[in-house]
């Protein structure tokens, strides 16, 4: 039984209450956590209040070696953390220990510039006078996480918020507190002061509004789907709190007929299937030019046929099941309606059969061709291990396509064009573009989205400055 982590202490909640937590694999319960109330996250947001001057207060060197020290423990218990996030999330134990060493990695990235945080020197016209800008944390955060990539996307919050000196009440998603309240502990072991990171644990649903409407945080940062996001942002204009919204995506990938196709098309397969397809930066559109849609659809079809699907933490799998029974039912229906309306299977489209796959939430690798554009498919964010793939004859088609989404997170095109290149980084409406590469974000840049796939940076040194506020000083001669 996990618990949450409040003022320091290890804490069950108000309620006594608690959620159970089931391995995605074979149904099996594998923990539970408290669930958490309002009441819960009363306490949590008081501690980190009472936290949060001595914390911004420290000397960012301070901050810096307790943010390693951080680091190396969860460096320590990566092999822990990884099984727990593989029995709770699904994912396969390789994608599990690459997941959980990059919060090491984010620990150490954040802990290097804490240090570096500076303002600027600003000559004025009165000579009299000059102008100084300072930069001050922004306060308490509310850091709200999705099941997809629990680890990860905690990091991408809490790194840059404890540099910065903020103070953190993270609530993890209720199906996967497991592996980032481990991890949280581990953080916490290397002396943070008490209240500076917190969890709550419960259903979004229950405890969601306590949280972002709490006039307590001054800050939320989310990552989860688009319709909770346009909820947190009603809730935050209450006590006007800043928001980081990273929301859904339906990434489009452009493959030109002068790509490297072999490269291209093991791109688009990991870029697709990583994490069973479950990623925001997933590649969930495919736009083929005709001359080699074909040949391209075919090598796609053989690597989505080549993954082993499994249990992920059996020998071998490469790609886990579903994270929940309600999650693939969407992708199948999803599948449904595109198959329904003229398209073709060209792999997977079912559910594997055998006795290991019958109670977990499995699918099959799936491509699918002649994918209509106002099927479901299209229109909406596929979360799972399914590709559309569409014709284009050229760019401008497959850039107007590409943009004719409510989404704007990701995007990638293959080509060995500059020209083409250069025109897809302009043009497309996505806050990253990948250019004969594969859709993984990196620590060092910006990544973020634009249109309904939200607003504000994680990674790089633009995260930093979400959890700081420039500050104008005016010092006078007198
Ligand atoms: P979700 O919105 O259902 O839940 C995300 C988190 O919000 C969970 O912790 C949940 O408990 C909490 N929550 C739910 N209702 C809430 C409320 N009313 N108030 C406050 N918190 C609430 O999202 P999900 O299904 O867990 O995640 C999948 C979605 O996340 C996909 O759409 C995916 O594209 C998106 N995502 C985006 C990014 C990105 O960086 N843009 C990264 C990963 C996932």
């Amino acid at each position: 039984m996990a618990q949450m982590l409040i003022d320091g202490q290890l804490a069950d909640s108000a309620s006594g209450k608690t959620i159970e937590v089931r391995d995605p694999a074979t149904g099996d319960v594998v923990g539970s956590i408290p669930r958490g109330d309002a009441r819960d996250v009363d306490a949590a947001v008081a501690a980190a209040r009472r936290a949060f001057p001595k914390w911004a207060s420290t000397a960012a060197q301070n901050r810096a070696q307790l943010l390693f020290k951080a680091a190396a423990r969860v460096r320590e218990a990566v092999p822990e953390i990884a099984k727990l996030l593989t029995l709770e999330q699904g994912k396969t134990l390789r994608e599990s220990t690459i997941e959980a060493g990059r919060v090491a990695a984010n620990l150490e990235y954040y802990a290097g510039l804490a240090d570096k945080i500076r303002g600027d020197y600003v000559v004025l016209e009165d000579h009299n006078s000059f102008g100084l800008t300072i930069r001050r944390p922004v306060g308490v955060v509310a850091a709200i996480t999705p099941w997809n990539f629990p680890l990860t996307l905690m990091a991408n919050k809490i790194c840059p918020a404890l540099a910065a000196g903020c103070t953190v009440v993270l609530k993890p998603a209720s199906t996967t507190p497991l592996a980032t309240q481990r991890c949280v502990e581990a953080i916490n072991g290397a002396g943070l002061p008490a209240g500076v990171l917190n969890t709550v644990h419960g259903s979004g649903a229950e405890i969601g509004d306590a949280l972002t409407g709490h006039a307590g945080v001054n800050k939320i940062a989310f990552t989860g789907q688009t319709e909770t996001g346009k909820n947190i942002m009603r809730l935050a204009a209450q006590h006007v709190t800043r928001v980081t919204l990273e929301l859904g995506g339906s990434d489009p990938c452009i493959v030109c007929d002068d790509a490297d196709l072999e490269k291209a098309a093991r791109g688009v397969a990991i870029g697709r299937f990583f994490n069973a397809g479950q990623a925001c930066l997933a590649v969930k559109r495919l736009y083929v030019f005709g001359s080699v849609a074909e040949q391209f659809m075919q090598l796609i079809a053989a690597r989505a046929q080549k993954l082993k699907v499994g249990n992920g933490m059996s020998e071998g799998a490469m790609m886990g099941p579903l994270h929940t029974e309600a999650q693939r039912a969407q992708v199948e229906a999803q599948v449904a309606d595109s198959v329904g309306r003229g398209a073709r299977v060209l792999a997977g489209g079912k559910r594997p059969e055998g006795k290991e796959f019958d109670k977990g939430w499995f699918m099959e690798p799936t491509v699918l061709a002649d994918v209509p554009e106002d099927s479901r498919m299209i229109t909406e964010e596929v979360f799972g291990p399914a590709l559309p793939v569409v014709i284009v004859r050229d760019l401008d088609e497959a850039i107007e396509k590409a943009n004719a989404s409510v989404y704007g997170l990701g995007s990638s095109i293959w080509t060995r064009d500059l020209a083409k290149a250069r025109r897809a980084a302009e043009q497309i409406e996505a806050g990253y573009t990948w250019v004969n590469a594969i859709q993984v974000a990196h620590d060092e840049l910006p990544f973020g989205g634009t249109k309904e796939s939200g607003f504000g940076k994680e990674h790089g040194l633009e995260a930093l400055d979400g959890y700081l506020e420039k500050k104008s000083v005016v010092l006078s001669a007198g």
